[in-house]
């Protein structure tokens, strides 16, 4: 099978360096597990039809993590009982994405139920925060990590020091932060949270993927994106500006990119999210319609 073989788990890399709309599995071998199973639909296919997948585990609720659980319509699945409304059905789902632009909800409506394949389906349980599974010769830690969802988890392999850390992927465009229930300063706090988990190998679930010994500079610049973005939000602010005006500049993205509903609803996100954060901590001021920094 298709795969690296990291002790007792197989790191299956995603379709196209794991890049959205897809992502990196990991396959628990001896206990039949599979977590986020949304990395390549023919070897995902393969691995129902040739080996025991007895259960499936998504670290959150996003569509990238669960494209091919439609494989899997009669195997038990797992999620945090926080990160689990979404899943409840399309609605649900785009409201969680705070989408209110109807436009976009149609072109997402459509795209997670034609290209994620996305069903309503219930959860055969959910995880417990720090809950200790005992697979035999292995012991899981779930450690919880909200910020980039509510619910967002993480499992700790304890035995072979594996840290399998889903969306907080030490990737260059740094953390998501943008939907309704995200949380820029908890996801901080996860980040740290999990740097300081003594893991030989950590596991994402996209682009590299795969990382052993230190990432302590991965670390840093990771969470320097969020201050990066800050900073240039605030040099923005010397001026008075819209919502509008700051989504233009383009700060998350770097420029202008297609589809709107895609990347223009992700500026827009994750720049409301800077803005609500600054406006409680007084570091701007709202007036009317606009936003300008606090002298
Ligand atoms: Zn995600």
């Amino acid at each position: 099978m298709v795969g690296q073989t990291l002790g007792p788990l197989r790191f299956i890399p995603g379709k196209n360096r794991g890049r959205y709309p897809y992502c990196n599995s990991v396959y628990i071998e001896e206990a039949g597990i599979l977590i986020d199973p949304a990395s390549d639909r023919q070897i995902l296919s393969e691995l129902r039809d040739t080996h025991a997948v007895r259960e499936i585990w998504l670290s959150h609720w996003h569509e990238d993590h669960f494209r091919h659980l439609d494989l899997f319509e009669d195997v038990p699945f797992r999620i945090s009982e926080r990160d689990h409304p979404p899943l409840t059905g399309i609605e649900t789902f785009l409201d969680w994405y705070a989408m209110e632009n109807p436009e976009y909800r149609a072109f997402w409506a459509a795209m997670v139920r034609d290209q994620f394949h996305f069903r309503a389906r219930k959860p055969a349980g959910f995880f417990q925060d720090r809950e200790i599974i005992d697979l035999g010769s292995l012991t899981v830690e779930v450690v919880p990590t909200p910020g980039h969802t509510p619910g967002h988890l993480a499992f700790y392999f304890r035995e072979s020091r594996i840290l399998f850390m889903g969306d907080y992927d030490l990737t260059p465009f740094g953390p998501w932060y943008g939907d309704l229930l995200s949380d820029i300063d908890q996801t901080i706090e996860s980040i740290h949270r999990l740097k300081a988990i003594p893991a030989e190998i950590r596991l994402t679930g996209h682009e590299t993927g795969l990382f052993s010994g230190s990432v302590e500079k991965l670390w840093d610049d990771y969470e320097n994106v969020i201050y990066e973005r800050n900073r240039k939000l605030l040099n923005l602010l010397a001026s008075p500006k819209t919502l509008d005006e700051v989504v233009s500049a383009w700060i998350v993205y770097g420029r202008p990119r297609e589809p709107e509903a895609f990347f223009e609803f992700g500026e827009r996100a994750i720049m409301k999210k800077h803005l609500d954060r600054l406006v409680k901590k007084g570091r701007i001021d709202q007036n009317r319609e606009k936003f300008q920094i606090k002298n």
